[in-house]
C-alpha cells in the first residue's frame, strides 16, 4: 500500500510540473529606462569578452543592453546553434586574419554577458555568439545601456524556461 501511495505522489508532482512549466507564455517583458550609457575602449590583443567583463565589473553593472560596438579584430570565437531541437546543439567557429567588427549586441543578464558579434572580411559577413579567443586589432568600442539592478533578467535567455 505504502507503495501505490509512492507512485500516486510521484504523478501528482510530475503533473504539477508539467502544469508549471505550461504557464510560461510564448512572450514575457519588461519595461525599463537606460539609466546611463557606459562607452568602453578596448585596445590591441585585448579580448573582446574579457573586455567586456571587466568594464562591467569595474562599472558595477548588473543589466544592460549592448547597444552598439565596432573597431577590427584578428581573430575571433562564435558559435552558431546547429540543430532545431532543444537541447540545442553548438557549432563552434574560430579564425585568425584581419576582419573588422561591424556590430556587437546583446544583453548583460544579472552580471553575464551575452553578446553576438558580426564581423566582416574583405568578401563576407558573419558571426554568432561571442566567446573568449576574439581579439582586438585596432581597436574596439562597444556601448552598453545599463538598466535598473533591480530588474530580473536572468532567465531570458534560458531555453529550459518554456
Ligand atoms: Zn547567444
Amino acid at each position: 500500500m505504502k507503495n501505490a501511495i509512492g507512485v500516486v505522489s510521484a504523478i501528482l508532482i510530475t503533473g504539477c510540473g508539467l502544469a508549471a512549466a505550461q504557464t510560461v507564455p510564448d512572450a514575457v517583458s519588461v519595461s525599463a529606462e537606460i539609466k546611463r550609457v557606459v562607452i568602453v575602449r578596448l585596445k590591441y590583443d585585448a579580448d573582446l569578452l574579457d573586455g567586456i567583463q571587466q568594464a562591467v565589473k569595474n562599472e558595477k553593472v548588473k543589466n544592460a543592453v549592448i547597444l552598439s560596438g565596432v573597431g577590427s579584430v584578428k581573430s575571433y570565437h562564435v558559435h552558431a546553434v546547429n540543430n532545431t531541437t532543444l537541447p540545442a546543439k553548438l557549432a563552434y567557429t574560430q579564425r585568425d586574419g584581419p576582419m573588422d567588427l561591424i556590430a556587437v549586441n546583446g544583453y548583460v543578464l544579472d552580471g553575464r554577458i551575452h553578446a553576438h558579434v558580426t564581423i566582416t572580411d574583405d568578401q563576407k559577413a558573419f558571426g554568432g555568439h561571442l566567446h573568449e579567443g576574439t581579439k582586438v586589432f585596432t581597436f574596439a568600442i562597444v556601448t552598453l545601456g545599463v538598466l535598473d539592478d533591480n530588474l530580473d533578467l536572468s532567465r531570458f535567455d534560458d531555453s529550459s524556461w518554456r
